[in-house]
């Protein structure tokens, strides 16, 4: 796809379609970047919730995708997608090769409703998230450090190569806070780099050995990631004994 024109289009009197503007991108891996956005019409949200972004090309064609959002509720008015670039990927790649700071798009935001965490929810949680997927559970993880709960968290976070992760620094910085949130590590495609980190896919030993990092049954599963990754994940909770009724899933697509 050619370079778009973004235009403002969103209607004042919707509550829906809004203009944000990109105040910063920082770079989060080699295949991710973080969009800041300032919408022109704050509004709250729920950590696991998403957005939809949508852009307009000069002659009138859109495209619109679904990001989660990143940031914790608590962090304000401007709120951070973190966007992996897929390759020949249309949104992914209008954010990754053309998108400034200053560029305004649409925002619709926020979405959903079914994938959300609270600390008055309390726990335990288990979160686990393969690649980008991590986005929506790493905003749980933000909105419980903020509130400082110490309900107990495990994230099990698999990365195809330790340079892909994203938000490596700031999950590694919670495990060091040891303050009941637990942390289990897969790389795919790369070696474990640290003791107790695993290179393989995601398989039933390492559910099981995820549970058992939490000190009592899990309250509630939220499980984010490609649509083959979300599948494998539930199925192994399900064959540890989780209800299918407390597994929460949000699939990002292929
Ligand atoms: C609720 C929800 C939340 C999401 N949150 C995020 C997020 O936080 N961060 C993020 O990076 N993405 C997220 N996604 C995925 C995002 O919406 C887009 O699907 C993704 O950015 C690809 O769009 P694109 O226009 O760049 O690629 P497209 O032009 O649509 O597709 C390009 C190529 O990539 C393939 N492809 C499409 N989607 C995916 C995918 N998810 N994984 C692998 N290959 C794919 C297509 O089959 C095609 O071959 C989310 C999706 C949903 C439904």
């Amino acid at each position: 796809m050619t370079k778009m024109n973004l235009t403002s289009a969103a209607s004042r009197k919707a509550t829906v379609w809004q203009p944000a503007t990109i105040t910063d991108i920082v770079a989060r891996s080699g295949r991710v970047k973080s969009f800041f956005l300032k919408p022109s019409k704050p509004f709250s949200y729920s950590a696991g919730q998403h957005g939809t972004v949508r852009l307009t090309a000069a002659d009138g064609y859109r495209a619109q995708r679904n990001y989660s959002i990143a940031s914790a509720p608590e962090q304000g008015e401007i709120v951070e997608l973190a966007i992996e670039h897929l390759d020949g990927g249309e949104v992914s790649g209008f954010f990754h090769n053309i998108a400034m700071a200053g560029d305004e798009i649409e925002l619709k935001a926020p979405i959903g409703g079914h994938f959300i965490w609270s600390v008055a929810d309390g726990g335990p949680i288990v979160l686990i998230g393969g690649g980008s997927g991590v986005v929506p559970l790493v905003s749980m993880l933000r909105h419980r450090a903020l509130n400082k709960s110490n309900v107990p968290v495990v994230l099990l976070y698999s990365s195809r190569e330790w340079d892909e992760m994203i938000f490596r620094d700031e999950i590694f910085a919670a495990e060091e806070r040891n303050d009941g949130f637990k942390f289990v590590l897969t790389t795919t495609r790369d070696k474990a780099r640290r003791k107790g980190d695993h290179e393989r896919r995601i398989d039933a030993a390492m559910i099981v050995e995820t549970l058992a990092k939490l000190p009592g049954a899990p309250a509630q599963c939220f499980v984010c990631g490609s649509n083959p990754f979300v599948e494998m994940a539930a199925h192994h909770l399900m064959d540890a004994n989780v209800s299918p009724k407390i597994i929460r899933t949000e699939r990002f697509g292929v």
